[in-house]
């Protein structure tokens, strides 16, 4: 094996020992800084336009004009993939119809009566309601919303949304902030689905 093999086998090696997100991040922008081609390569990845949001997977005929020329600007005007505020996971801005996501728009509570407590005694065992129990016992939780325990599945459903507990709107568009210089926030990124929205996150709830 080469020395050029071996340097990539000890890279790949390196990657996948990255455990610290952070530490994955700055490498990222470093390379992206640094290398136009890992740019190009990353925002092809990474982001996405205008047409293809609303025209999800169909190639609308600006898009494609821009597509053949290697050297040709793609107009990218959104981060592709964003965390959906409702049910917490990461999801396709170009691939995001009505049903995909599931949540509840009320509160997870404590069920004093449920079984998972009948011995439980706060003094000796610690707090029935934290964090930690309503994931390991979502039984002796239940929703407000619904009355279902606490791993139910979401009792709303409708499309992924980055926003956070917007009022129920009748816009059929998508709407969005104008993209902003990138700094590790999450880019705002708002779309009607003519339902109420509201966050489902067990723990945004608690703290
Ligand atoms: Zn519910
Ligand atoms: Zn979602």
């Amino acid at each position: 094996m080469s020395s050029k093999d071996e340097t990539l086998e000890l890279v790949e090696k390196a990657i996948d020992n990255i455990s610290n997100i952070h530490r994955a991040h700055n490498l990222l922008r470093r390379l992206s800084r640094n290398s136009e081609s890992v740019r190009d390569f990353l925002a092809e990845e990474l982001l996405t336009t205008e047409s293809e949001v609303y025209s999800s997977n169909s190639e609308s005929e600006d898009e494609a004009a821009y597509r053949p020329s290697k050297r040709r600007r793609i107009p990218y005007a959104h981060v592709r993939y964003q965390k959906c505020a409702q049910c917490l996971e990461e999801f396709d801005i170009t691939d995001n119809t009505t049903g995909c996501c599931t949540w509840h728009e009320g509160e997870l509570e404590l069920d004093y009566e449920a079984d998972t407590w009948i011995d439980w005694d706060e003094y000796a065992h610690g707090p029935r309601d934290t964090l930690q129990h309503r994931e390991e016992y979502p039984d002796g939780f239940t929703w407000t919303c619904c009355d279902e325990p606490g791993d139910a599945e979401g009792c709303e459903s409708g499309r992924h949304s980055t926003v956070h507990g917007e009022p129920p709107q009748k816009r059929k568009r998508y709407e969005y902030e104008e993209l902003r210089e990138h700094t590790g926030t999450p880019l705002s990124f708002h779309h009607s689905c003519n339902m109420t929205l509201v966050s489902a996150n067990v723990l945004d709830r608690h703290t």
